[in-house]
């Protein structure tokens, strides 16, 4: 995610959880309710435990007269533990009907939580689907003041932006960003409208009136970066020099994206220089004409609003590394999103200024002069934010970069560069922990990293000597 505002005016002065059930010896174990909690530190009441869900099939019909909804979810999971029940978020909505392997099944509801009893309990490591059929309209969760999270009503349809919690605006979901999945999402829309997701386009059928745009995601992804987009939007279509297909919308309101639709695969280019391969089966861009006051790095297709500057695109897209395919495995380990995508940025910088060997190391020494000791970016620690409402604060993104460049000057660009590769190849579609990083580097470098991870990210004070 990346706060316009913010980053606009800093870039202008620069140039398994605990609470998921312990596995015993299934014939020692009574069957039991799956948790409603998925042990998140920073949002311990999203998620759940007792099963894994593998692959989510959203069917989804959009009546734009009333903003309304009629979906069809399947969640194929596999259950952890000998099950009795187990819950899916899903906030607002009218649920009509809820199935398990065919069979009708009991559920209740109170708030977010859905709780669906088993027909008949089912034994650990069983694979299970669950149908949910329901409608609505769907409301976003109010944002923090940035415009809403999940899915958000726009002039000409709407668009889901869900990061952290807004997935469950629109799908059941097991809404926790340590249970990633494969999609299947299909949205079926007036023929005026088109329909934008994450992934590659399977299909569009069309009708005399409406048509189904059927995409799907075969990489695992988190919740929180699912996206559908409705909308009057153009489609563009492009492929990388390296052979990755891009699907890009432009709202017409939005003109024709020029300048974007060029960048594109020069940004893409950029970071798989830097990154190594891109680790998704498409790429690409939404631009929306959407009053949010940030973008969001949907897996593969970024969302937009009104435009994207090179930097913006930079930092979406190096997500799509640090963050989508490395996904952290708790909130709290954010910054592996926000600090890495913030450092992509002074990266390019560093790459359109034609001085290659400076720009980053006087990017680190302005606002480490400019910061002074008292400076709220300092009493924040981006390694461990504490609570929810510090998730996206300037110090998970910028003392993030900055912990990053103090790494590189410690142990070197060579092996910096080696081990940021490293980080998005070998935990490549799964998920990662700050300390596993801090391994990691150790391990690339051969250097004792303790002093260099605790000041910078765990502890609130600014860091002395550089
Ligand atoms: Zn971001």
């Amino acid at each position: 995610m990346t706060r316009r505002t913010l980053l606009r005016a800093l870039t202008a002065t620069t140039l398994s959880a605990g609470l998921a059930a312990t596995m015993l010896p299934t014939n020692a174990m009574e069957a039991t309710a799956g948790s409603s909690r998925s042990g998140d530190s920073l949002f311990p009441s999203m998620g759940n435990g007792g099963y894994d869900v593998t692959h989510y099939d959203i069917d989804l019909s959009y009546r734009p007269r009333n903003e309304r909804i009629v979906a069809t979810t399947a969640v194929h999971a596999v259950a952890k533990q000998d099950l009795t029940s187990f819950n899916l978020e899903l906030r607002g909505l009218v649920i009509t009907r809820v199935a398990v392997d065919g069979v009708p099944a009991e559920h209740v509801r109170d708030r977010a939580e859905a709780t669906v009893s088993l027909p008949e309990a089912l034994p650990a490591g069983e694979a299970f689907t669950v149908v949910v059929e329901y409608a609505g309209r769907p409301r976003a969760l109010s944002g923090g003041g940035l415009g809403g999270e999940g899915w958000i009503a726009t002039p000409d349809g709407a668009t889901v932006l869900s990061e952290p919690n807004g997935a469950m605006t629109w799908f059941p979901v097991n809404n926790t960003p340590r249970d990633k999945a494969t999609y299947d999402i299909s949205v079926d829309v007036p023929n005026r409208l088109k329909a934008a997701s994450n992934g590659l386009l399977i299909g569009r059928d069309r009708g005399p009136r409406r048509t189904t745009w059927h995409w799907r995601e075969t990489r695992p992804m988190a919740a929180y970066l699912a996206t559908v987009s409705i909308g009057r939007y153009r489609m563009f279509r492009d492929t990388t020099a390296s052979g990755v297909p891009l699907i890009s919308f432009v709202d017409v309101k939005a003109g024709r994206a020029k300048r974007e639709r060029r960048n594109l695969p020069k940004v893409m280019r950029f970071l798989e220089k830097r990154f190594g391969r891109y680790p998704f089966a498409s790429s690409g861009m939404i631009i929306d004409n959407i009053d949010v006051g940030y973008a969001l790095e949907t897996q593969g297709r970024p969302v937009y609003p009104h435009d994207a500057p090179a930097w913006l695109m930079v930092h979406e897209l190096a997500h799509q590394w640090f963050g989508n395919s490395v996904t952290p495995r708790d909130w709290s380990d954010i910054w592996l999103n926000e600090g890495f995508a913030s450092y992509a940025e002074w990266l390019w910088q560093a790459k359109v200024s034609g001085r290659k060997r400076h720009v980053e190391q006087e990017m680190f020494d302005f606002f480490y002069e400019v910061y002074g000791p008292k400076n709220h970016l300092w009493r924040v620690t981006p390694g461990d934010p504490g609570v929810p409402r510090r998730l996206f604060h300037q110090a998970i993104y910028l003392r993030g970069a900055m912990t990053l460049h103090a790494l590189r000057m410690e142990v070197g660009g060579r092996d910096f560069f080696r081990i940021l590769r490293a980080w998005a190849r070998r935990n490549e579609h799964g998920s990662g922990t700050t300390p596993q990083f801090k391994r990691l580097a150790e391990e690339l470098s051969g250097e004792q990293l303790d002093r260099l991870f605790r000041v910078w990210l765990y502890t609130p004070r600014k860091p002395r000597g550089y």
